[in-house]
């Protein structure tokens, strides 16, 4: 009797097992977007003054580093590619420290937890080519890369200088390319993933519009700001490409915020990540 029921008890185990790896392999589409929030580390040691900020000023100096995948009926879009090379990782739970950058968590496991590998991406954006965006660049060389034309340029100039690493997305050199000039992009052209050309902090930094049906609309806003104290003071950091064309940016975006409603999230905010259900939890 006692073996029965311990014959019966692992069948459906079994079952069910088999029911949540058949649910991970058929990746069900999104009935609309969804976003999922991937958790790579930290940053840590910065010298506010980098920022134009004093430290009292600031709430939090350090960062959160953050990537996303975006799950639309029509395909899938990563943004931000993580902020160290998933190889770096020793595999015994160690963090991979990388001058200021502590990474604590490898990019790809958080998406294949989620039913995804890198060639499931549709589509790859990144904010902006620095190295604390680019880390797993490489693996999403499969999908359609949607950049700017500066950015692009800048990237795969003689001797890119900054905080880069070529290394990283050195395979986008030859990926399905989908070039902007300084233009937005509609991605699924519905309207609800929407790539907003914002160059100021890179040539062609930019970030991405989401439209929730629960949530409503969410700007990923990359490195558009690094403090919430940027928007309400209107500094920018010392190292931008271009401040002024920060300026413009910010601008446009703030208005965008305000006509739609729209939540933005700034990638490296502790405050707006702390907020926020991580994968395989996700927002919609
Ligand atoms: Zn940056």
């Amino acid at each position: 009797m006692a073996e029965k029921h311990w014959i019966a008890a692992a069948l459906v185990a079994a079952a069910l097992a088999a029911w949540g790896a058949d649910a991970q392999r058929a990746q069900p589409a999104a009935a609309s977007p969804r976003i999922y929030v991937f958790e790579n580390g930290s940053i840590s040691g910065l010298d506010p003054a980098l920022f134009n900020f004093k430290r009292e000023e600031l709430e939090q100096v350090d960062f959160v580093d953050m990537a996303y995948l975006v799950v639309h009926p029509r395909g899938t879009v990563m943004f931000d590619a993580g902020a160290v090379p998933d190889g770096l990782f020793k595999g015994d739970g160690s963090p991979v420290v990388e001058g200021v950058v502590t990474a604590t968590k490898p990019l790809l496991p958080q998406l294949a937890a989620v039913g995804y590998k890198p060639a499931d991406i549709t589509y790859l954006v990144l904010s902006h080519y620095h190295s604390d965006h680019t880390g797993n660049a490489n693996a999403f060389a499969g999908a359609t890369w949607i950049v700017q034309k500066a950015e692009r340029d800048y990237m795969f100039a003689d001797d890119p200088q900054g905080i880069i690493q070529p290394a990283t997305y050195a395979a986008l050199r030859n990926a399905n390319t989908k070039i902007l000039s300084n233009e937005d992009f509609d991605v699924f052209g519905d309207g609800t993933v929407v790539v907003m050309s914002t160059p100021g902090h890179t040539p062609g930094h930019q970030v991405l519009a989401v439209k929730l049906a629960n949530r409503g609309t969410v700007v990923l806003a990359g490195d558009l700001y690094h403090y919430p104290e940027e928007r309400t003071t209107g500094r920018t950091p010392t190292f931008e490409f271009a401040a002024d064309q920060s300026k413009v940016s910010r601008a446009r975006i703030e208005k965008f915020v305000e006509d739609n409603h729209a939540q933005l999230w700034i990638e490296h905010d502790i405050a707006t990540h702390a907020a926020l259900p991580k994968s395989p939890q996700y927002v919609d």
